[in-house]
């Protein structure tokens, strides 16, 4: 097994390198090996995603990616701006659906801006589509308006599609990781408003028959935004198109008190993946040692379930990071009163703790 380690920029180098020493002390045997990507990549390369990270990426079994970006690269042409490097991994390596679970730890209930009845024993999956919609559809650029509300004014303009095998694989994905939950499904379109969304809802319905046990409603974007804060609990799989799941998944990141906490999971066909925290590469804490780094370890525990089939050793991660929480240590982003503020070495340093104390007591 071989996993690229990707780091990236900002706070990606300090939480992946917790999540790493997370992985030494499981003694799994696996191969791990570092490359540059985003604007660390930029500055050493010239590119946000040099050829060899990318045939790293490709050749390994699974990516621990930290995060990338910082607002100095935001004047450099698009091409070269360190989040390509993200949009150019999901297209080269396929991945297609995100996961990303919205949990919220019984002892961090106070940290929801959220009232504690609202999110107590919350515990949804956002699935997106990753690789389609508007974010890839063709065409897309700046020209002179020849009709429209203007004619002969400049506008700009980008292409919302989705072809049906495209809608067909990320549904399936979407049934299958019900059926191992609550057998529930809300797919979330804009079909009263936009042709590509009710292609969506009917296919998504189409496949749904596939599925007799497990229930499919369907809710538009703008009601399940709202319902998200008002009732988040009553959602068990949602599953929708990469743009609406883009905000969406932040909206539910933060349902759970901080982005800090949340993992997520790329996968392709094959079940290759990137598994990255739903975070940013946060310039603001950068090298000041007080990020959270539970969400990289987090998604190096979904790497070992999805990707590396070693689920007993993700069980072991995610009861080390419960085991942390209920001692009462917490980062910043995640501090209460009564609680024993910690920074990122020393979150790894307890998490890695709990595995090894587990492991001698069994
Ligand atoms: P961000 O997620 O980096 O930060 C938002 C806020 O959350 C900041 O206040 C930050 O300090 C805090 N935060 C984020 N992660 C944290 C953690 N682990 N522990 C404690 N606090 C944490 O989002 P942003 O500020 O909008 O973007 C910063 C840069 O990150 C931009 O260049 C953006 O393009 C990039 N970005 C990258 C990714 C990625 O690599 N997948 C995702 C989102 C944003």
């Amino acid at each position: 097994m071989k996993i690229a380690v990707l780091p990236g920029d900002g706070i990606g180098t300090e939480i992946v390198a917790e999540a790493i020493r997370v992985l030494d002390t499981l003694d799994l045997s696996f191969e791990m090996e570092s490359a540059l990507v985003g604007g660390a990549a930029y500055e050493a390369h010239g590119h946000p995603l040099p050829e060899a990270t990318l045939k790293l990426a490709k050749e390994a079994d699974a990516v621990l990616f930290g995060a990338v970006g910082d607002w100095k690269y935001d004047r450099l042409e698009r091409s070269l701006r360190p989040e390509q490097a993200i949009l150019g991994l999901r297209k080269n390596l396929g991945l297609f659906a995100n996961f990303r679970p919205a949990i919220c730890y019984e002892q961090l209930v106070g940290a929801s801006s959220l009232k504690p009845e609202l999110i107590a024993g919350l515990d949804i999956l956002i699935i997106r589509e990753l690789t389609g919609d508007i974010y890839f559809g063709q065409p897309r650029g700046r020209r002179i308006a020849v009709d429209g509300h203007f004619p002969g004014a400049e506008e700009a303009f980008d292409t919302m599609r989705y072809s049906r095998p495209e809608v067909e694989r990320i549904a399936h994905v979407a049934f299958q990781a019900a059926r191992k939950r609550s057998k529930r499904v809300t797919s979330v379109d804009k079909a009263n408003v936009l042709e590509t969304f009710q292609f969506w809802k009917d296919i998504v319905t189409e496949v749904g028959k596939e599925y007799p046990d497990v229930e499919l409603d369907h809710m538009y974007v703008d009601n399940a935004a709202m319902q998200l804060v008002k009732a988040p609990k009553k959602f068990d799989v949602v599953v929708t198109g990469n743009m609406f799941g883009d905000i969406l998944s932040d909206e539910a990141a933060m349902l759970t008190g901080s982005i800090g906490m949340l993992p997520s999971a790329s996968l392709n066909a094959g079940n290759q993946g990137l598994y990255e925290p739903s975070h940013g590469s946060a310039p603001d804490i950068a090298g000041k040692g007080v990020a959270n780094p539970l969400a990289t370890i987090l998604s190096a525990a979904m790497m070992l379930r999805f990707s590396l089939n070693q689920p007993d050793a993700a069980d072991r991660i995610e009861s080390a990071v419960k085991h942390v929480l209920a001692q009462g240590l917490r980062t910043a982003d995640i501090w209460s009163a009564g609680t024993t503020k910690v920074g990122t070495r020393e979150m790894g340093d307890a998490v890695v703790a709990a595995i090894t104390k587990k492991a001698i007591t069994g």
